[in-house]
């Protein structure tokens, strides 16, 4: 008797342990120095490492449906512990806050949800609410922007909500922390980011980040 998941990428590990043997004994023996925090979706395709070329040791993360920062104070403190442990320990410098295009999380905001067989669902997405109340306001006709709106409104809800965290809050007055929005869009395959110069989501490209440097 195996676990078939480890047999089946048993061979993929060993690959990785022997290409990374250096770095992976350096944070082994030296602890961890993550320069950044991805809180994202748990969704399959979006994978933090991939979209931002991070190897072991760059980013702590967290990921929850719907990429969802509860307020403090709400009694859901998954996420705030990862967030406190990340700016009051890690000392991490960037809070990035990662949704996507085609989220379950926020298309289940649509639905009715089964308080009796999925009560964790039903309460969870109501984190999500405001950003779907605050798009509908615009009365957006066509489905898919109205979705891609409520993925970005629910990006700038979070990153609200992370300063609702006194440890946030605190590094942010002193300038030893930046938060990022960014939105991962699955059929272009690019991302966006927030603009609060220009207070609205653009196209990552190299010339948009040379125009800033
Ligand atoms: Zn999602």
């Amino acid at each position: 008797m195996t676990d078939p998941i480890l047999e089946r990428s048993h061979a993929l590990r060993t690959e990785f342990f022997e290409n990374e043997q250096e770095l992976l004994n350096s944070l082994a023996s030296q602890g961890q120095f993550p320069d950044a925090m991805f809180i994202g979706c748990s969704d399959s395709r979006v994978v933090p490492e991939s979209l931002t070329g991070a190897r072991p040791g760059d980013l702590f993360v967290a990921r929850v449906v719907a990429n969802i920062v509860p307020p403090y104070g709400t009694g859901q403190n998954a996420v705030g512990a990862a967030v406190e442990y990340a700016v009051l320990h890690l000392k991490v410098k960037h809070l990035i806050v990662c949704g996507h295009t085609d989220c379950g999380g926020i298309k289940a905001l649509d639905h009715p949800v089964n308080m009796a067989t999925e009560p964790a669902i039903a309460n969870w997405i109501e984190f999500a609410r405001p950003a779907q109340t605050r798009v509908d306001a615009r009365g957006l006709s066509d489905e898919a922007a109205r979705h891609q709106a409520i993925v970005e409104e629910n990006v700038l809800l979070q990153l609200k909500n992370l300063q609702t965290y006194d440890a946030v809050r605190r590094a942010l007055a002193e300038n030893r922390l930046e938060l990022h929005g960014w939105v991962y869009d699955l059929a272009e395959r690019e991302m966006r980011y927030y603009d609060a110069t220009q207070d609205t989501f653009v196209t990552f490209s190299l010339s948009n980040s040379q125009a800033v440097a």
